[in-house]
């Protein structure tokens, strides 16, 4: 097995995990087999409990880990599977090693950062090489070199690249060469340092993934590769992408990246054939359609609370040919203005998950603009939970109909705390999380959207439909079309009498991909176009 890691410097956001996704791809399209693992230098055990203004989204895997929203970079962009093998915390690295302290394992030693917790750290990388079986593993560092937090990580795979031999390991930085104004030139000094930094940790970088604004020159790339001691060849540019992360492949590839990954490891593969990834990356920038649809948060202002709810609409606009222009549409601003202003002009309108009450009565109001108008819904978890509130309070006439998670004294909780939640104190990993079987309806909107009888799809909620309502909503048109296979749990609902009002209490997008998009968020943008334009794609 060979080996990559994946580090940063200089600046954080410099897009290390989708470099390590992108990479993955190209790898993965010469005939390797490939795992990508990310590593978290904060102390939390999991980002979970984490405020999405802390730390974004927190994407769930099929095994119920909650886990940085880099591994759905790596779920979206190769065929990896990943389980919770795939992220580690320092949170986590210290449980294990205080737990082995408490049973006695260390017998009687000191209990140090070398070579306890760094032990600890390689363990992982091991564990999840045995496990995932491929020909590569990538693992990514979080943060930036030089973070106090992050030193037992690098030191970690400094002495783990010694173990397997320097014929199995590459280490990649990826930094960024700022454009300074004033000087009208790309500067090199803050890359030729954050190397330096590295060195002096004992790692030296064999290449250097650029991150720019500007094109590097060859006399740029001749200055880091003489300053930072890689070789010319290893100098590669990394310019912002003009109108898609998915162009991120085909980039690395021009600068011939690949080849030298696999030069450098000694991977005797053909070419990446990356014709189908090219008619992507083309549907996105010249699509023969396209559509606008709101998604309704309370975090529209973050880039990446709603990251896997973003791509997966694109994903959907690219199995349709058809360009999506999301509009981030503030659940408030609905409060404020009132539906229509906000909302009209719209093909689609997509609620999805979140916890609190605040902007929650916005989003009840969208979903009710969205009933009456006829107007495509998607809601996703929350967005479920709303549609439902929605249908109780203004076509069952259920006065106060809520959530209890929003006022635990309701009179009609047609949303409650589920069963096995009651007793739960801890925060941490308590939720109905990760895959669950659905069953679905015969001839409901699901059923053809999926084409299937049971599907899997991921959670992460504590609150569910309140099954002492279910027949009252079925009477009055409210089909109930997913269920666990026991019949206990409603897991998608729908309107009978609209051409597209859709919504689940799992969470679709964790499990779309460009090139194949989920079926919910497929037949949302049809549908969103079908409203807008009248035409079916
Ligand atoms: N807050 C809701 C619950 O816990 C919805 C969760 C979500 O949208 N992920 O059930």
């Amino acid at each position: 097995m060979k080996y990559i890691f994946v580090t940063g410097g200089v600046v954080s956001s410099l897009g290390k995990g989708l470099t390590a996704a992108a990479l993955g791809t190209l790898l993965e399209n010469r005939g390797l087999k490939v795992t990508i693992q990310k590593f978290d230098p904060y102390l939390n055990v999991d980002p979970g409990t984490m405020s999405p203004y802390q730390h974004g989204e927190v994407y769930v895997l099929d095994d119920g880990a909650e886990t940085d929203l880099d591994l759905g970079h790596y779920e979206r962009f190769t065929n990896t599977k990943l389980t919770r093998l795939n992220n580690l915390t320092s949170g986590q690295v210290y449980q294990t090693v205080l737990e082995k302290e408490r049973r006695g394992d260390y017998l009687g030693k000191t209990v140090q950062v070398i070579p306890h917790v760094t032990d600890e750290i390689q363990r992982r990388i091991y564990a999840l090489g045995e496990k995932a079986k491929t020909d590569v593993l990538i693992t990514e560092i979080g943060g930036t070199t030089g973070d106090i937090e992050g030193l037992p990580f690098l030191e970690a795979i400094r002495e783990f690249a010694l173990d397997v031999g320097p014929q199995n390991v590459l280490f990649i930085h990826v930094t960024y060469v700022p454009f300074i104004k004033a000087a009208g030139e790309l500067k090199t000094k803050p890359t030729q340092q954050s190397v330096a930094k590295l060195r002096e940790i004992g790692i030296v970088p064999h290449i250097l993934v650029c991150r720019c604004e500007h094109p590097l020159d060859k006399e740029l790339r001749q200055k880091i590769s003489m300053f930072c001691n890689v070789p010319f060849e290893a100098v590669i540019e990394e310019k912002d992408v003009d109108h898609s992360i998915y162009e991120v492949p085909l980039m690395l590839q021009r600068e011939r990246m690949d080849d030298l990954v696999c030069r450098y490891l000694r991977l005797d593969v053909p070419p990446a054939n990356m014709a189908h990834w090219q008619e992507i990356v083309r549907k996105l920038i010249a699509p023969r359609h396209r559509v606008r649809v709101g998604v309704v948060g309370k975090y529209i202002e973050l880039q990446d609370a709603y990251k896997s709810v973003y791509e997966a609409v694109i994903h959907g606009g690219i199995a349709n040919d058809c360009g999506v222009e999301i509009v981030k549409l503030d659940a408030e601003d609905i409060e404020r203005q009132g539906a229509a202003a906000v909302l009209r002009g719209l093909g689609g309108i997509l609620v999805p998950g979140g916890f609190g009450e605040r902007g929650v009565e916005g989003k009840i109001l969208a979903a009710q603009y969205a009933r009456e108008h006829k107007v495509p819904y998607l809601g996703l978890c929350l967005g479920m939970q709303i549609a439902t509130i929605e249908f109780a309070r203004n076509v069952l006439k259920l006065e106060g109909a809520h959530s209890t998670e929003f006022n635990p004294a309701s009179p009609h909780p047609v949303i409650a705390l589920q069963e096995d939640q009651r007793t739960v104190e801890n925060k941490g990993g308590t939720m109905r999380l990760g895959a669950q079987a659905c069953q679905l309806l015969q001839g409901s909107l699901a059923m053809s959207l999926y084409n299937a009888f049971v599907i899997h799809e991921r959670h992460r909620h504590r609150y569910e439909f309140n099954n002492a309502y279910r027949e009252q909503f079925q009477k009055a048109g409210f089909v109930l079309s997913g269920t666990t296979p026991d019949g206990k749990l409603v897991e998608i609902v729908e309107i009978k009498d609209h051409p597209f009002y859709i919504a689940s209490q799992f969470h679709p997008e964790f499990q779309s991909k460009p090139n194949h998009a989920h079926p919910l968020f497929t037949g949302f943008i049809g549908a969103a176009h079908m409203f807008l334009h009248g035409v079916a794609l």
